[in-house]
């Protein structure tokens, strides 16, 4: 690893301004998630090894794909991440770990009368999606106008078709017809004119609900036998899970930039891994093993992530207030270009108080992949892996691109951290 180059002090401020417009280190470093997935297949055992081992490069390399595609659209972004703390003090107890429930005790709803006025229709705080009706409230700017029970089934139903199966349209448009089919707002004088959901996971993150979508999608490329499917999935997959570890993808001080830390998202998951983790984690993790309940499997991950958050932030925290500020940040040659990045010293120290926590949580990572991909080949009927013998590696790449291109769309800008 090279040494620091220059000190931040005596730097002219004009050099140190556009210096400093350079994005930080990559996420997990992209030198992190291809280490983590590479990693991950020597966990499986030898009936997936003997089919996974000849595209070690292949998981490895595509570790990173998630991450390239995330300016493409904004429905990427919101996968690597998700705001607990904007669910509360107590966002495990209030915040439903199933999608459907999620969504249908969180998506709020505007209608657009025929004379310009908006009106909004949300489920009234307070409800559990548990109980066998709903209570629905309309309002017109801020006054109540009409509430009513629905069934819970038939309101589920509606988040279903509405809400749900077309979570990736651009915008969630419900017709006039549609909503008075809903029980209660039938017989309501409703100007209707159109009307769409709105759903805050798109905007806090949708990571825990994200990766039982995807687990499906792998075990069905094993069921069906997709060779192509399953490797770009088992990449794919790979990358979610590794953020999912991270536990500053779990908060919206996400870069440290509302306790004035900001960079610290880097420097835990790119900076440390990158001076680290080669020379002295441990990287033998044990076998994969089945899981049983894939949504608490991942959840549990999230939230173990999130209990590391409060230390992530206070030590560097800490360490920031005892450490010489002109020793914290220092300019580097990454790649044949000069970036601002934390000291070797200062980063020692960080990792150091952290007492293995970056390690643990790379080592947590590699485990949970390999149970992930062991996981979906057991659901899907173990299938014989010499399916993937004949994959070359020129054809997985054009099956990448190929995905790339799908999603070529303007180039939208979404919030820096989700990598
Ligand atoms: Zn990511």
């Amino acid at each position: 690893m090279k040494q620091p180059h220059f000190l931040l002090a005596g730097m002219l401020p004009g050099l140190l301004i556009w210096l400093s417009t350079f994005p930080p280190l990559l996420p997990w470093g992209f030198f992190g998630h291809r280490l983590i997935n590479k990693m991950a297949v020597f966990t499986l055992p030898p009936e997936m090894i003997a089919g996974f081992k000849p595209h070690l490069e292949y998981l490895s390399d595509h570790a990173v794909d998630p991450d390239k595609r995330r300016y493409a659209t904004h429905f990427e972004a919101v996968r690597h991440y998700i705001d607990l703390d904007h669910w509360g003090d107590n966002p495990f107890d209030s915040l439903p770990r199933d999608w459907t429930r999620a969504l249908v005790l969180n998506t709020h709803y505007e209608i657009y009368t025929q004379i310009g006025d908006t009106l909004e229709l949300f489920v009234a705080p307070g409800t559990t999606p548990d109980s066998d009706s709903i209570r629905l409230e309309l309002t017109a700017n801020g006054k109540l106008m009409q509430d009513f029970l629905i069934p819970t089934e038939v309101y589920r139903a509606f988040v279903i078709e509405h809400v749900r199966n077309a979570y990736y349209e651009e915008q969630r448009l419900i017709s006039c017809a549609a909503w008075r089919k809903l029980p209660g707002m039938e017989g309501f004088s409703l100007d209707c004119e159109s009307g769409i959901a709105l759903e805050p996971f798109s905007v806090h993150g949708m990571l825990p609900y994200f990766l039982p979508q995807i687990q499906y999608q792998l075990t069905e490329a094993f069921r069906l036998h997709q060779s192509t499917r399953i490797l770009r999935l088992s990449a794919e997959i790979g990358h979610y899970i590794a953020d999912a570890h991270v536990p500053l993808h779990t908060t919206k001080n996400y870069n440290g930039q509302l306790s004035g830390q900001t960079g610290i998202h880097a420097f835990w998951e790119s900076r440390l891994p990158e001076l680290y983790a080669i020379d002295q984690y441990n990287f033998f993790v044990g076998k994969a093993t089945y899981v049983n309940d894939i949504q608490d499997f991942y959840w549990d991950i999230v939230q173990q992530s999130h209990l590391l958050v409060d230390s992530v932030l206070r030590l560097e925290k800490q360490l920031s207030t005892v450490y010489p500020s002109d020793a914290q940040s220092c300019f580097e040659e990454r790649l044949g270009v000069i970036v601002r990045t934390p000291c070797t010293d200062y980063a020692q120290a960080y990792h150091k108080a952290l007492n293995g926590m970056v390690e643990r949580r790379m080592r947590a990572a590699i485990q949970a992949i390999g149970s992930a991909w062991l996981t979906a080949w057991v659901d899907a009927g173990q299938p014989d892996l010499s399916i993937l013998k004949n994959k070359s590696d020129a054809a997985q790449q054009n099956d990448t691109v190929a995905v790339l291109n799908q999603h070529k769309l303007p180039v939208l800008r979404v919030r820096p951290h989700e990598e």
